[in-house]
């Protein structure tokens, strides 16, 4: 049970911090609920908690759309050249 009122801590911009999904400098905002930092770009909307080893913790979703929206380049599916010799052996005898 977690009977703390919500009473996050006043959000505050990290001057310096760079977003880890968008790159976007001074977007990221970071407070406090229950001891356990957080953070999230207002840049891109990607959120991660830190762990208390310091590690990032992508929430899921946000890093989800982040995911989808930075996803490089789908590669293109090479097209191989296969050039095709047709089997002479499977030639009918003309009649
Ligand atoms: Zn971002």
């Amino acid at each position: 049970m977690n009977d703390l009122p919500m009473n996050a801590s006043k959000r505050r911009f990290i001057a310096g911090a760079v977003c880890p999904a968008c790159s976007a400098m001074d977007k990221i905002q970071m407070w406090d609920e229950d001891a356990v930092p957080h953070r999230e770009c207002v840049a891109c909307g990607y959120a991660d908690t830190l762990d208390e080893r310091g590690n990032s913790v992508p929430r899921e979703l946000a890093t989800r759309v982040n995911v989808s929206a930075l996803k490089p380049k789908a590669a293109d599916p090479k097209v191989q050249a296969v050039q095709f010799f047709p089997n002479p052996k499977l030639k009918k005898p003309p009649q």
